[in-house]
């Protein structure tokens, strides 16, 4: 049973990479029957930001990766990780070191010159003296001086860190607000976190979380790595390539099932399977198949996995997502017959929106160079023969094939071909040539709206 959690800091706004870590947490939580939590670790006031706070929550929403409990905000237990910073200095695990920022830079520097790493160099550790005056101590955390901090990760394997690269870090600073690596250290321990997956960037702070997790006698949790999302050139993710905010996806007309299962096999792949439902992905993933290298984005395959939900969700559902772009299709009595043929072409809710505006708006212009290619001479008078033939079967014409039955004759008694007939018929109807059939289309509007299209077209004589 996996308690696992997702621990974004509201500096910016939820991004894939981290959407990608919480689906992961949240499957593996959830087919353990275990729990996923969300904790917002809001310590860093000045960079926090209320709004991106919002945005993660209701991001959350979007997708429907619920959690349990409450949110927890590091920014209410600061009670908390100020009586473990007592507890570790009481117990001479920690220490007040005295050092200004100036003796630390010229520590630094000193290191630098000498090609040494810089790190602390403990000489606090075990000082017994007199405080220099007017300096407010931060606390650090003493640190194991020798042998090696090792861990399982359970993408990566067996992890092995030299103690030495590990310094006396700072657990308090001077103004008492503790640090990242400890308070990340002790509300996994308190929220009973048995699995941590998170992006393989925090790698290297494991071996701080875990000096805290060995000082405080805390089981330390089995830990995940997730290589990142690279661009497809194999660099780092930029805005451009879809590092952007989880919601302007929802903008840009995804739905949340396709980007879940986008994200589920950037990184993890069971067999060749590309398309996994909810349920696929609790029954097949495990956290020891993630792929230990870096994934690609792309773009493309995201699109394609949207036009595969767009087709395959329910229609009902289709409406209501549309409602969010303003496309209105409830009480619509042609809602399914729209549906059922705009969505075969559609990659996102846009462009889903933007076909059935094409249908159901009258034109109000059409399209020069249609006109110019396919309203010839003779075209006002075969569309008003072919309106009379409308008319003479009015009360048959129900559905796209009433339409077609009708129309097939007509363009072999006149020889006609298939353009010379349809290609008008699309610009009176949508205004453009690039509709869906207009057998479709005309069932869709229905025999009146259909002659009014017509009608105004051939008085306009297709001009604007
Ligand atoms: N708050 C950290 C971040 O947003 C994540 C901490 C963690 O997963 O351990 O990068």
């Amino acid at each position: 049973m996996a308690i696992t959690r997702f621990a974004p800091s509201p500096t910016g706004y939820l991004h894939i990479g981290g959407l990608r870590t919480s689906l992961y947490s949240y499957l593996w939580a959830r087919k353990t029957k275990g729990q996923f939590k969300l904790r917002i670790e809001d310590t860093d006031t000045q960079r926090n930001n209320e709004e991106a706070m919002k945005a993660i929550i209701e991001a959350f929403e979007w997708v429907g990766l619920n959690y349990d409990g409450e949110v927890e905000y590091q920014s209410k237990r600061l009670d908390i990780y100020t009586k473990y910073i007592n507890q570790l200095l009481k117990e001479d695990k920690a220490y007040y070191c005295y050092m200004s920022k100036e003796e630390l830079d010229a520590l630094r520097e000193e290191q630098t010159l000498k090609k040494e790493t810089p790190r602390y160099d403990g000489r606090y550790r075990d000082f017994k003296g007199t405080p220099p005056a007017g300096i407010e101590p931060v606390v650090r955390i003493k640190a194991p001086q020798e042998g090696n901090i090792c861990f399982e990760d359970g993408v990566k394997g067996a992890m092995n860190f030299d103690a030495n690269q590990v310094d006396d870090f700072v657990i308090a600073r001077s103004n008492g607000m503790p640090t990242y690596n400890f308070v990340v250290a002790i509300d996994d321990a308190l929220m009973g976190i048995t699995d941590v997956i998170r992006g393989d960037d925090h790698l290297t702070n494991t071996p701080k979380q875990i000096v805290i997790y060995n000082a405080l006698g805390f089981d330390v949790p089995k830990f995940y790595h997730v290589p990142m999302i690279n661009n497809p050139e194999g660099k780092k993710l930029s805005k451009r390539d879809g590092a952007m905010d989880v919601m302007q996806y929802k903008n840009e007309g995804y739905l949340p099932e396709a980007l879940l299962n986008f994200l589920v096999r950037l990184g993890w792949s069971n067999k060749d399977q590309e398309i996994f439902s909810m349920q696929e992905m609790l029954d097949l993933f495990d956290p020891k198949n993630i792929n230990k290298s870096a994934s690609a984005y792309n773009e493309e395959k995201l699109k394609w996995l949207n036009a595969h939900y767009i087709k395959n969700v329910s229609n009902e559902r289709l409406a209501k997502e549309l409602e969010f772009f303003g496309c209105v299709l409830h009480g619509h009595d042609k809602k399914e017959m729209i549906l059922d043929l705009c969505k075969e072409r559609a990659q996102t809710l846009v462009e889903l929106k933007v076909s059935i505006d094409g249908i159901l708006d009258t034109p109000t212009s059409y399209e020069d160079k249609g006109v110019n290619k396919f309203v010839k001479e003779d075209t006002l008078a075969m569309l008003n023969e072919y309106m009379a033939l409308l008319e003479s079967n009015q009360s048959t014409l129900h559905l796209a094939c009433d339409y077609e039955l009708i129309t097939k004759p007509f363009i072999e008694t006149k020889q006609l071909k298939f353009p010379q007939l349809f290609q008008p018929i699309r610009i009176a109807l949508t205004g453009g040539t690039q509709a869906p059939s207009v057998y479709d289309i005309m069932a869709i509007l229905g025999y009146s709206e259909t002659i009014s299209r017509l009608n105004k077209a051939i008085t306009k004589n297709f001009q604007n």
